[in-house]
C-alpha cells in the first residue's frame, strides 16, 4: 500500500484567449484615443496623427531655450487654444500659433498652428498619453 500525491504540478496551460486586436487599422478611422497625461481627458487620437515638414514628431527650441518633442495632429478636439495668434518664432513657416491647453485640467499640452487655408495641432509627445480607444 502506497500513499500516492498528485502534485498539482503540471504546468498551467493558459489558454491563449484571443484578444481583440488593437493596431491601427489604416483606414478605419478609429485608432486609438491619446488622453492628457495628467488628468486622461481625451485630447485626440493615432488616427489624427500628420505629417508637418516631413515629418511627425519634430524637436524644437523656443526662444528660452526649452526643447519641446512635439507631435502634429490634424485635430485635437480636446484641447482649447488661450492665446492670440502669434508668428513670433513660429517653427512652422507661414502658420501663426496659438497655446493650446487641455480642455480637462488646463494642462499646457502644445500649440494650434494655422495658416490661411489650415491648421494643425503640435502637441508635447510627453503630455499625451496612449489608451486603447474600445471604449468610446
Ligand atoms: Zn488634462
Amino acid at each position: 500500500m502506497s500513499t500516492v500525491f498528485f502534485l498539482q504540478r503540471e504546468p498551467r496551460r493558459r489558454e491563449d484567449a484571443p484578444r481583440p486586436d488593437k493596431r491601427d487599422e489604416p483606414g478605419t478611422g478609429v485608432g486609438r484615443v491619446l488622453v492628457c497625461a495628467e488628468c486622461l481627458h481625451a485630447v485626440t487620437s493615432t488616427s489624427a496623427r500628420i505629417q508637418m515638414s516631413g515629418g511627425h514628431s519634430h524637436t524644437f527650441a523656443n526662444p528660452h531655450g526649452f526643447l519641446f518633442h512635439v507631435a502634429c495632429f490634424a485635430v485635437a478636439p480636446g484641447c482649447d487654444v488661450v492665446t492670440e495668434a502669434s508668428t513670433d518664432f513660429s517653427w512652422f513657416t507661414g502658420y501663426a500659433w496659438q497655446v493650446a491647453v487641455c480642455r480637462g485640467c488646463g494642462t499646457h499640452l502644445g500649440w494650434r498652428f494655422r495658416s490661411a487655408d489650415s491648421q494643425f495641432h503640435a502637441l508635447i509627445v510627453d503630455r499625451l498619453a496612449e489608451t486603447d480607444g474600445s471604449g468610446s
